[in-house]
């Protein structure tokens, strides 16, 4: 078959395509997908990831995942032809929002990265990089318990995902929780100033991190220890500076 005849039969099949055989404007652009096309396949999926060089055994992987996750509708996990790239494929989107709600995850040490599959992406551009945890907001005034409030300091953290409905009952609470996506190329955050637009004075706020995985006390960041601290290689004499510690941890909820 000529790339004609084929072009001519895509066009045929496919209602709103464009599609050019010009070397200086190749292209194929899909409007639209006809009905019926979306591969069901990847509903439900999740890439998943970890911040190691290190090769991670699958099959120990796909055993210890099945049984801390537990999906209820079942889970099937492919390895991808990128390194410590995989797919994780559940069968119900409550598997799906359970996994992601009660991570971070790590699996021999390793934290775990996860994202939703974009459709729109290639797997060689795929690149994890948010730790999902719940932060603890601590000293915060009573009336700064606001969505909006809330909203703004997980933005400023990292990248605010969800309130904790319970933030909004009762009258006094020892600490707030908020969702937040946390970039881990970037220090994690323990405290923040804040102020309210026209005045007054300003506050600290102090966080603590649910299910925090290992991090770094010099830099701040997840997934490496201080002994291994790239920072610390590069600026010797900053020696025993610790700037985090462990009060970053926030105690196991039950
Ligand atoms: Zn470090």
């Amino acid at each position: 078959m000529t790339g004609t005849s084929r072009n001519q039969d895509v066009i045929e099949g496919y209602e709103r395509l464009k599609i050019s055989d010009d070397d200086d404007h190749e292209g194929l652009i899909l409007e639209d997908l006809p009905a019926g096309e979306h591969n069901k396949n990847y509903d439900f999926c999740l890439f998943g990831s970890f911040l190691t060089n290190r090769k991670v055994n699958f099959g120990a992987l796909q055993e210890t995942l099945s049984s801390i996750w537990r999906p209820v509708k079942g889970v099937f996990m492919e390895e991808t032809s990128y390194p410590n790239l995989f797919i994780f494929k559940f069968f119900h989107e409550l598997d799906v929002k359970r996994v992601l709600d009660d991570g971070s995850w790590t699996f021999n040490q390793q934290v775990l990265l996860l994202k939703r599959l974009d459709m729109n992406e290639q797997l060689k551009d795929v690149h994890l990089t948010n730790v999902f945890m719940w932060m603890q907001i601590y000293d915060l005034p009573i009336d700064f318990n606001s969505e909006f409030i809330l909203k703004s300091i997980g933005n400023y953290v990292g990248k605010f995902i969800e309130v904790d409905s319970k933030n909004f009952q009762g009258l006094s609470k020892n600490y707030l929780r908020i969702k937040v996506a946390i970039d881990n190329r970037r220090p994690l955050r323990s405290h923040m100033k804040i102020n309210k637009a026209g005045g007054g004075d300003w506050l600290w706020i102090h966080f603590k991190y649910e299910r925090l995985p290992s991090f770094c006390f010099y830099c701040g960041i997840i997934g490496h220890s201080k002994k291994f601290c790239e920072d610390l290689f590069d600026n010797p004499q900053a020696g025993e500076t610790r700037k985090y510690d462990s009060s970053l941890r926030a105690p196991i909820r039950k």
